[in-house]
């Protein structure tokens, strides 16, 4: 098991089944046609799992930006745009979204075969396309799938013991490889670290509490103030506070006072990470478009002689 330190703290966060999957991962990649990666919309590019990144590099991309619903509409048209530049299909998501498996498999459908349609004209494509679903635990990857498929091939799909593997499901013409959620071994930022803690990627009982929610303090202070001020029913000079302090006065407002008139801390946090988690300040995207663009599709397509399965 690997470790890293985040905010002092030891986050072990890489158990032996996700370097199971990685590995499973390279072998299983020339048996598929495109890759379908489940991102979080409110952390699209924190929820980028470089190692699948590398590993999926030779085959066409579907992004879906999964729990659109809890993140902010302009940044995820920002987002779109992002990822179609780089010639990826790219899709905003609500996965619990009712109608479930019409609504869910029609844009997907359409999309997936805008994607596929060059290869198919240089008849690299069979009858049926084959696409590996991946992303990185907590992302909504069994919700989307189980939407895909409708409720019977839902019911198989959420099996403990079935997902630690790879198990492939067929819905219309398409075969979906579904991969279990793995991250990776090093996280390049102490932000990546605490996006991916912040929408429950990182288990929690390996993370301080107090330290997440001043984190979430912080970033969500400045980019949706008024999000936080409403919620908690705070005045402007709030802004003007640490955020330990802020986790203070919230916990204060909330009456969450423990003997001696100090206030929980811990329970505030608890609260207050909750509440983000259930979207209760509101739609909330942590992270912009980045200035660098993504590998272009022309070099996805660099690869397509690589082996394939016999169909
Ligand atoms: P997995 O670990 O990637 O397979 O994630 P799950 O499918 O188990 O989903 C994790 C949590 O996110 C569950 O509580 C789901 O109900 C919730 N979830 C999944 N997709 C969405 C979505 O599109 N919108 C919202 N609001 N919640 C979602």
């Amino acid at each position: 098991m690997s470790e890293t330190i985040v905010n002092r703290r030891v986050i072990q966060w890489f158990p032996g089944h996700m370097a199971k999957t990685l590995r499973l991962m390279e072998t299983e990649i020339r048996n598929v046609d495109c890759v379908l990666q489940i991102l979080d919309a409110r952390i699209p590019q924190s929820s980028l799992n470089p190692e699948i990144e590398r590993i999926t590099s030779g085959k066409p991309h579907l992004y879906v930006l999964n729990k659109a619903d809890l993140a902010d509409p302009d940044i995820t048209r920002q987002w779109l745009q992002y990822f179609k530049t780089a010639g990826a299909g790219c899709l905003p998501m609500d996965s619990k979204q009712k109608g479930k498996a019409g609504a869910v498999r029609g844009p997907i459908t359409q999309e997936l075969s805008a994607l596929m349609e060059r290869r198919r004209r240089k008849g690299m494509v069979g009858a049926r396309i084959r696409v590996m679903v991946v992303g990185i635990p907590n992302v909504g990857k069994s919700t989307f799938i189980n939407s895909f498929a409708g409720t019977t091939r839902a019911k198989a799909a959420n099996k403990p013991g079935v997902t630690r593997g790879k198990q492939w499901i067929t819905v219309d013409n398409f075969d979906l490889m579904d991969m279990p959620g793995v991250l990776w071994k090093k996280f390049d930022s102490l932000e990546t670290a605490t996006n991916l803690a912040f929408i429950g990627s990182i288990k929690d009982d390996i993370l301080d509490i107090e330290e997440l929610a001043c984190g979430l303090l912080s970033s969500v202070r400045q980019i949706y103030p008024e999000k936080l001020l409403a919620r908690y029913k705070l005045g402007e000079e709030a802004l003007q506070l640490s955020p330990y302090e802020l986790l203070q006065a919230i916990g204060a407002k909330r009456g969450m006072l423990i003997s001696g008139g100090e206030v929980d801390t811990e329970r505030a946090a608890k609260m207050l990470v909750g509440e983000f988690r259930a979207s209760k300040w509101g739609r909330i995207s942590l992270e912009r478009p980045p200035e660098r663009a993504l590998v272009p599709q022309e070099e996805w397509e660099e690869d397509e002689d690589a082996p394939q399965d016999d169909r």
